[in-house]
């Protein structure tokens, strides 16, 4: 059996608030092959961006394992995380989550600036823009490279949320309902834009969403029901 790129191992997490236990993921197993594209669907509350939040270590569980590429990396020391995350995760959100008041192709840099100690990003910062401006190319995105998030459609602001998730070279993409803002043929494009990355770049998917019909487009489908993945179905 070949090796899972991700696996997420008997998850469990339980939200505290005040005195008050909310279990919410009760022993979650999957795992998800390099290059695959796999669509969690589920209710509204059933733990789906959890989920998501505990496989890309923005969040830890309080039982079970994330295992990339055989290993263990969910009880690795924080800044070690913290490095991890950055080089090998990519997320996109709902509501794009951009800075305002930065340009695209500054939002894009981001990144990079935020990564590297500031004198790195300064001797490199001409490689790096060659880069940013590539992929805003890349994701259809050429001719907003100065204007800012207010001035764009939501397709656009998602497109470029995209391209600043790309930019680190990530090896597995996670997007949280990605086209949960967007009309129905905005939504596509930006499905047509992830199945484009996942086949061209090979890169790891894992997409939520309540979309059926977005959902069916993924390679496989996993629903998650009352803190336990339910169904396991092969998409069209
Ligand atoms: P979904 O993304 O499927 O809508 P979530 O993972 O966001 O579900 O939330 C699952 C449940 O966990 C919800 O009942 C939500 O209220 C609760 N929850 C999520 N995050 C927190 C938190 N930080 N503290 C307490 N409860 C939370
Ligand atoms: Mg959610």
């Amino acid at each position: 059996m070949p090796r899972k790129h991700i696996r997420a191992v008997a998850l469990e997490k339980t939200y505290r608030t005040g005195q008050h236990e909310v279990p919410v993921l009760k022993g979650v197993d999957i795992g998800v092959n390099r290059g695959e594209f796999l669509s969690i669907v589920g209710q509204s509350g059933s733990g789906k961006s959890t989920l998501l939040h505990l496989m890309g270590l923005l969040d830890s569980p309080s039982v079970g394992e994330v295992i990339l590429d055989g290993q263990r990396i969910d009880n690795l020391p924080f800044d070690t995380r913290d490095k991890l995350r950055n080089r090998v995760f990519g997320f996109i959100f709902q509501f794009y989550h951009l800075l305002p008041e930065l340009t695209v192709l500054e939002n894009v840099l981001a990144p990079l600036m935020i990564r590297h100690p500031s004198w790195v990003y300064w001797k490199r910062r001409r490689e790096y823009r060659r880069l940013a401006k590539d992929i805003i190319q890349k994701v259809g995105l050429a001719h907003r490279i100065k204007h800012r998030p207010s001035q764009l459609s939501g397709g656009e602001m998602q497109r470029a949320a995209i391209a600043r998730s790309l930019v680190a070279k990530p090896e597995v993409l996670l997007a949280d309902e990605p086209t949960g803002n967007l009309d129905s043929q905005t939504g596509q494009e930006i499905m047509d834009l992830l199945t484009e990355l996942n086949e061209v770049e090979s890169l790891t998917i894992i997409m939520v969403t309540h979309d059926d019909s977005i959902a069916k487009q993924a390679h496989r489908i996993v629903r998650l029901h009352e803190g336990r993945i339910d169904v396991l179905e092969e998409a069209a």
